[in-house]
């Protein structure tokens, strides 16, 4: 056997057994044999949408508003929605169930379907495509979290249409190789006014030295992440001031607290930013109340 098929062995066995199974435009496949059209428009063009939806003990968490966002996604891109709510949302559970999926996540991909390569929208009886793994995900203990990550800050170099989750990522992925290079958790990126935007998967969060929780405004500049609105509701039902606004690299860097949230980063403490420590060096107590009402949430237990 060659390490190459032990690996596959290994990986298909994990947790259950079974071979990890995926959805695609129609049939639910092995991995192994699930692939897409050379000739896919997001495979040449990137030219696709996505989500991302964390599954916590067999439940899907905030479905609607990441079905929302998948929508309000297609309809800026212009790509017609693949098949209706209620078919779709009995494909993410018949995905669920075929990979026995406890806690993990769901990637959905829509893409402008498959066409001669030409820059122009394809003719309208092209269907789009639909693509939905699962892949399981170990949720976070809160003394791991305590200890916090590191992120740098690095230039955002994305396009002015950051609020669409297209799968054009690769300024994303530079980013986070570059953090991962450099020791950190996420990159943290700046718009030339100073200002973070997000992290390259995440939205960025501080806590001021009076308490207050602060998160960038949504506009085209970010990604409205369905935790982040999520993390605000929690705060809003527990009476914690929070304010919507930029911030400065600076003044993350003599905050109190930071953290960052997405379906599957969770509430995620930040304790160093580039080479400055945040607070004491460790998880704040504003951070660790807001994962705990969270992990709280995603257990079905809260809001
Ligand atoms: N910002 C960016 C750029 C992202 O890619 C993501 C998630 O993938 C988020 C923010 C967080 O969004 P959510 O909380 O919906 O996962």
């Amino acid at each position: 056997m060659t390490a190459r098929t032990r690996r596959s062995v290994v990986e298909q066995s994990k947790g259950t057994g079974m071979s990890r199974i995926a959805y695609v435009n129609g049939t639910y496949r092995p991995h192994r044999e699930a692939s897409v059209h050379v000739e896919d428009r997001g495979y040449q063009f990137a030219d696709g949408i996505y989500e991302v939806v964390l599954v916590c003990g067999g439940r899907l968490v905030d479905e609607e508003p990441h079905l929302d966002r998948m929508d309000r996604s297609l309809r800026e891109m212009r790509i017609e929605p693949p098949m209706a709510r209620a078919p779709l949302r009995l494909v993410l559970r018949e995905v669920l169930r075929r990979n026995r999926l406890h806690d993990g996540l769901l990637y959905l991909q829509v893409t402008r379907g498959v066409a001669r390569r030409d820059h122009p929208f394809p003719d309208a009886a092209t269907p789009p495509a639909l693509v939905v793994t699962a892949k399981r995900l170990a949720l976070p203990d809160r003394e791991t979290s305590e200890k916090g990550i590191g992120v740098i800050t690095i230039p955002d170099i994305r396009w002015e249409r950051c609020d669409i989750k297209t799968i054009a990522l690769v300024p994303s992925v530079l980013g986070k190789q570059q953090a991962r290079e450099a020791g950190a958790g996420e990159a943290w990126l700046v718009a030339d006014d100073g200002t973070v935007t997000e992290g390259t998967s995440t939205n960025a969060w501080i806590v001021t030295g009076e308490g207050a929780l602060v998160t960038r405004d949504t506009s085209q500049a970010i990604l409205a992440g369905v935790t982040r609105a999520r993390v605000l509701a929690i705060a809003r039902m527990n009476g914690l001031e929070f304010e919507e606004r930029p911030f400065t690299v600076e003044e993350a860097q003599s905050a109190r607290e930071a953290f960052l949230t997405s379906a599957t980063s969770f509430v995620k403490p930040v304790t160093r930013i580039d080479d400055r420590v945040i607070g004491n060096g460790r998880a704040g107590s504003f951070t660790l109340q807001l994962f705990d009402a969270y992990m709280d949430h995603a257990r079905g237990a809260g809001t």
